[in-house]
């Protein structure tokens, strides 16, 4: 069986090579638009520290961050270990630590129904800044199973990975293929390329390839503006990542590098502009929380689009009347997280196999 994915980030990318983990064959399509949400995530993956509400979305959420370990396992028998993958932990640390009264059952609930979800504590203000020590002084909640990944060293590791076990990349813009009312395939500068199903999974891109079908998808490009600082000679790579219990957060990596994020402009359109007003949000933000980052150097500001849903539940299923098509899209602020699940969930859907969880409230066509 042949199945083309369109679209190359995070989410196609993982649909691709679980197709070709299972035996089919993939040809995954990318355009790179400048600003796909990939390449700027911050790589957050602590499902159990969100005030996200919904069982459908934590269902998404908890799936992908517990799918990380096999996935990264099966990346390393192909050889691919620089990932930024990190299970580091997570520190929730607001202002006012009433604010940790309200979310630590919430928290301590999730880790119980979850071992990788790790151990949780309360940790003194000294405690939490021993852990990040760029930090001021602030109590916290601690979860030993919070951790992090590089959107762009995975997404780069999966595109070699595909390679290397017979897939094809193919760069470019493309067009779904129909013949009649039936999908044939995709087009791409011309050039038919056939197959017996197609994944799009273009991000905030998505609705213009959709829309020639007659398909309305209500996605919309969230435009994210993030900071890379390096703390000069500081090893930080096992920082955990730092929540002020704003929209706001810190993590690290390697080589001292500190990612401060992120702006969330909803009705940006796809403007690709670093604006003052971003800047001087994220970095007062980051400042206040971690006057330690006040010398750091300024590295780079990204721009990512997150392809953001109507409700905030991810749009992921086959279209009725179209068969061989799956939509899977709609992951907005949580793509790094979800995307092992949801891209192996689409995989199975153009398969034609059964997904392991009920995929009614993901209905990608809904209003
Ligand atoms: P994208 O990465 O945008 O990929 C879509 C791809 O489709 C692009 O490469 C595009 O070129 C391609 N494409 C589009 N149209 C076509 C076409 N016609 N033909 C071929 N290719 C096409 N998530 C987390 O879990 N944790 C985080 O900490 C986190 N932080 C974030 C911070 C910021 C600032 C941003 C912007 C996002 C963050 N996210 C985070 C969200 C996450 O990055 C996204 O949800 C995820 O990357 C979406 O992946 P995607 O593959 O659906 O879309």
């Amino acid at each position: 069986m042949r199945v083309i994915v369109i679209g190359g980030g995070i989410l196609g990318s993982i649909a691709a090579y679980s197709l070709l983990r299972a035996g089919a064959e993939a040809v995954l399509i990318d355009a790179a638009h400048p600003g796909r949400a990939t390449q700027a995530g911050a790589g957050i993956v602590s499902p159990w520290t969100t005030r996200y509400e919904g069982e459908a979305l934590y269902a998404m959420l908890e799936g992908g961050a517990t799918a990380y370990p096999d996935l990264v396992a099966a990346l390393a028998e192909d050889g691919e270990t620089d990932l930024g993958y990190a299970r580091v932990g997570t520190l929730c640390a607001p202002e006012d630590p009433a604010v940790l009264d309200a979310i630590e059952p919430l928290v301590r609930r999730r880790a119980a129904a979850c071992p990788l979800a790790g151990d949780v504590a309360r940790l003194t203000a000294a405690e939490a800044q021993r852990l990040f020590p760029a930090m001021a002084p602030r109590a916290a909640l601690h979860l030993t199973g919070g951790a992090r990944v590089d959107g762009r060293r995975l997404a780069a590791g999966l595109h070699r990975a595909i390679a290397q076990r017979g897939g094809v990349i193919r760069q470019g813009s493309a067009a779904l293929l129909t013949e009649g009312d039936r999908l044939r395939g995709a087009s791409l500068d011309g050039e038919a390329i056939g197959a017996d199903a197609v994944i799009v999974a273009a991000g905030a891109w998505a609705p213009s390839l959709l829309a020639p079908l007659g398909l309305r998808l209500a996605i919309e490009p969230q435009r994210g503006q993030i900071l890379h600082l390096r703390l000069e000679g500081m090893d930080t790579r096992a920082w955990p990542v730092l929540y002020p219990m704003t929209s706001h957060y810190l993590l690290t990596f390697e080589d001292g590098r500190v990612v401060i994020g992120a702006t969330r402009e909803t009705g940006s359109g796809f403007d690709q502009r670093v604006t003052a007003a971003g800047l001087a949000e994220v970095l007062g933000t980051a400042l206040s929380v971690a006057p330690g980052l006040a010398q750091a150097t300024h590295v780079e500001t990204r721009i990512g689009f997150r392809p953001m849903p109507p409700d905030g539940r991810p749009l992921l299923g086959t279209v009725p009347g179209l068969p061989g098509l799956v939509i899977a899209n709609g992951l907005g602020p949580s793509g790094l997280t979800v995307s092992p699940f949801a891209g192996r969930v689409a995989a199975q859907l153009a398969l034609g196999e059964a997904p392991p969880l009920d995929i009614a409230p993901y209905d990608p066509l809904r209003r």
